[in-house]
């Protein structure tokens, strides 16, 4: 069985962190979508609890991926769930040096852990949290840069 890990701190999760999930899923017998707590941006628009609501309404219609909170080590959430694998959207160059380091700084604590990287979809290679937080407070139609379930109950607010 090969599970993989997805992380960040997806506040919120947009179409691109959505687009990477489902290709993971069609990777890998299980993907957890992990919400690291530890590693807040200062203001955060949303709590850790509401993030992973929003995670989890929006993977709802895939039956092999699960999302949780963690507040430790990376690595040792991967241990805890049996992973071997963690994946990465890649959009640029600056997350390749960003991940690139990372990756040798998990398997240096644990050596087992690999990290896989898949390229952005050319769709949503200009997506982050950053731009969907600005449509939000801008009151853009936010079905443009969320999961559906996401942009509505925002909407509704
Ligand atoms: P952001 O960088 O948008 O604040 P996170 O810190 O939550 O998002 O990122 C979690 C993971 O998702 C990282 O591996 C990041 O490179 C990746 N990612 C973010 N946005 C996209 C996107 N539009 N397409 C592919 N991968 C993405």
């Amino acid at each position: 069985m090969k599970i993989a890990i997805y992380p960040g701190s997806f506040d919120p999760i947009t179409l691109g962190h959505l687009d990477i999930i489902c290709r993971a899923a069609d990777l890998f017998d299980k993907v957890y979508v992990c919400v690291m707590v530890n590693c807040e941006k200062s203001h955060p628009m949303f709590t850790p609890q509401q993030r992973l609501e929003q995670i989890r309404r929006s993977v709802a219609h895939l039956g092999n991926v699960e999302a949780e909170l963690w507040s430790g080590l990376l690595a040792d959430y991967a241990r805890e769930k049996g992973a071997s694998c963690l994946v990465k959207g890649l959009r640029s160059a600056t997350d390749f040096d960003q991940e690139y380091q990372m990756a040798a700084i998990n398997r240096g604590l644990w050596e087992q852990l690999e990290t896989v990287f898949l390229p952005a979809s050319p769709a949503y290679q200009h997506f982050s949290s950053t731009m969907a937080r600005e449509m939000i407070r801008y009151g853009q139609p936010l079905e443009r840069y969320v999961p559906e379930p996401v942009a509505r109950e925002l909407e509704k607010k």
